[in-house]
């Protein structure tokens, strides 16, 4: 198969790290190593265990080299997964099942490590979380590791590539968290990978350091050469292999305006978010890990809008204590850049799933029992998140945030509960904030329609279009089919947003937004029209909302939302508002006018 020569072949795969990058393959093969089963006499047995025991210490040492080789500050924070991986050697447990092993089949190292590591694979098989399914993955490069320890004596390190590959785009089956992190990026300008999710290390590491990345590409390996032409683009989650000419041009260009414009917007991250004639409007960061927070920082977001608290019990096997969550919240909250976190309670059910929690099959998940409805059902699971977040908000200006309400009851409900929960750190004479703001998400058409009577319940709003846009469109967000019909200025969508907005001003209540729409530059003149008190987005989404923010003015953005409103069709809307940003902002928005 790899003698075909292909030219511009694209194929898709997950995108998990943003940016265009263009090079040659450098194809990492490190080849499966085969084992074979040794069987042990008995005095064989003590010089196999020295053996696996050394295998271990040379792992951990090799592993404490790539932490201490890495020059660079920035790269070096994100070692804390390679010192997982350390402790996951460490462990006993895992030692002593292999020794036990070893000892009972008295088989070599190779075949009891196989042994353990196969039986402890198997129980992720059935996990449906897709983190903690990742986790599995950090166990098979810790083996990969003591097998290439054990039959070639080290592991050959990613410093090959590093010197051989110019401007080289590394293509290989699976990157381990601890190669990303090995990258000279004067050398890698990106990767992809046969296998892999977002929410693997290796993609949160890429994020991190900012090299574009595609993941999940089945089959890659065996398609590329080395030194074949490829263009990575880690926001589409596309790699075209051999690019034409006239495509390589393209994509360039497009490598280079990308390029330029970061260095632009990050200029301007830290600057006030506010329009030429003196509108503030908050502008915050959507986050779904803790480590996410430099990204944050960096990219100038003002707070927190949405932190998805699901993704904590997602990385998991059994639930989180109240001490875990309280330390989450708490080093949030202690945070001095951030000027508000809005944690978010458990929105599991719909189309996330945690493996310790217990859920019934259901026909249509979406419109089940998720999120507060879970909550609600659930009061201990619930109690043990809101008490964390209370502990943590003697510390910081924590809020919280109820999703997918759907009507006051729900809400009532959840304020007695939140009570209930300071009456017993009361009791316990432990600190927290007894104002701490409560909001609800509005999500669901009828909590917009009923905004008026839930603004005297709570402190403040945030709308949820992803699921606001689901619900009122009746398009399943998840489904291709339908995707067409998602629409953010469907007149439909744009009313409800505007009565929420008035309903909540006149309560005097502060409403936010932190659906994908809010992060969408196009959508920026509209939400400011409308009079939103804070948009949240994606943390790299936020240097180019405050450009437009403040390339503009507030007097303009309403005449744009009465003209767009005026509209009948979305299509329209859409047409009229890109010929207005491409005429604004010809930098950002030219070749949207150009189609
Ligand atoms: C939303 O629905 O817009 C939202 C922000 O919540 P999530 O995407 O987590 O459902
Ligand atoms: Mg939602």
């Amino acid at each position: 198969m790899k003698e075909e020569v292909f030219v511009n072949k694209t194929l898709k795969g997950t995108g998990v790290s943003s940016g265009i990058t263009t090079g040659y393959v450098y194809l990492l093969e490190r080849g499966k190593i085969s084992i074979k089963k040794i069987a042990l006499k008995e005095d064989q047995i003590e010089k196999e265990i020295w053996r696996f025991k050394t295998a271990i210490k040379k792992a951990i040492n090799e592993l404490n080299n790539i932490k201490q080789s890495i020059p660079d500050d920035e790269v070096r924070r994100h070692t804390f997964i390679i010192d997982a991986h350390i402790l996951m050697l460490q462990d006993d447990f895992f030692s002593k099942e292999v020794i036990e092993t070893l000892k009972r089949e008295k088989i070599n190292t190779e075949w009891a490590l196989d042994i353990v590591v196969s039986k402890f694979l198997s129980s992720f098989e059935g996990i449906e979380d897709p983190y903690l399914k990742e986790r599995g993955q950090d166990l098979k490069y810790i083996y990969d590791r003591l097998l290439r320890i054990l039959v070639k004596g080290k592991t050959p390190g990613i410093e090959t590539v590093n010197k051989k590959a110019a401007r080289g785009i590394i293509v290989a089956h699976d990157l381990s968290p601890a190669d990303t992190i090995q990258l000279n990026l004067n050398r890698i300008s990106g990767f992809v990978t046969d296998v892999g999710g977002r929410t693997s290390h290796t993609s949160i590491v890429a994020r991190a350091l900012e090299i574009p990345a595609v993941v999940g590409v089945s089959n890659i390996t065996s398609l590329v050469k080395n030194n074949d032409r490829i263009i990575v683009d880690g926001d589409e989650g596309i790699v075209i292999i051999n690019p034409t000419r006239e495509v390589q041009r393209d994509y360039i260009a497009r490598q280079l305006k990308l390029k330029s414009l970061k260095k632009e917007l990050l200029k301007i991250a830290r600057l006030k978010s506010e329009t030429r004639d003196g509108f503030k409007i908050k502008v915050g960061a959507n986050i779904e890990l803790l480590a996410e927070m430099d990204i944050v920082e960096r990219y100038g977001a003002q707070g927190i809008g949405l932190y998805r608290t699901e993704y904590i019990y997602l990385s998991r096997k059994t639930l989180p204590t109240e001490a875990e969550h309280y330390h989450i919240y708490r080093k949030l909250a202690q945070n001095k850049n951030l000027e508000y976190i809005t944690i978010r309670t458990l929105d599991i059910g719909g189309d996330k799933f945690a493996s310790q929690i217990e859920m019934a099959k259901e026909i249509n998940p979406a419109m089940g029992l998720r999120a507060i409805r879970l909550c609600i059902k659930e009061v201990d699971l619930f109690k043990t998140q809101l008490k964390g977040i209370l502990r943590a908000s003697a510390y910081g200006p924590l809020k919280i945030l109820i999703p997918m309400v759907s009507g006051v009851e729900e809400v009532r409900k959840t304020k007695a509960i939140i009570k209930e929960c300071m009456e017993e750190l009361e009791q316990k004479h432990i600190d927290f904030n007894r104002d701490i703001k409560i909001g609800i998400m509005i999500e669901v058409p009828a909590t917009c329609m009923i905004s008026d009577i839930l603004a005297e319940e709570v402190d403040f709003f945030s709308i949820g279009t992803n699921d606001l846009i689901q619900y009122t469109l009746a398009i399943d967000r998840g489904n291709e089919y339908v995707s067409y019909l998602y629409e953010p200025l469907h007149p439909a969508v744009l009313r409800m947003i505007k009565y929420v907005v008035d309903v909540a001003h006149n309560h005097e209540i502060e409403v936010a937004m932190c659906g994908e729409m809010a992060g969408e530059a196009l959508y920026i003149p509209v939400l400011v029209g409308l009079g939103l008190d804070e948009i949240s987005m994606n943390p790299y989404s936020v240097p180019r909302a405050k450009k437009i923010i403040r390339g503009i003015e507030h007097s303009y953005c309403k005449d744009i939302v009465s003209e767009i409103m005026g509209k009948e069709s979305p299509k329209d809307a859409e047409y009229m508002l890109r010929k207005e940003m491409a005429r604004l902002f010809p930098q950002d928005f030219m070749k949207c006018y150009d189609e």
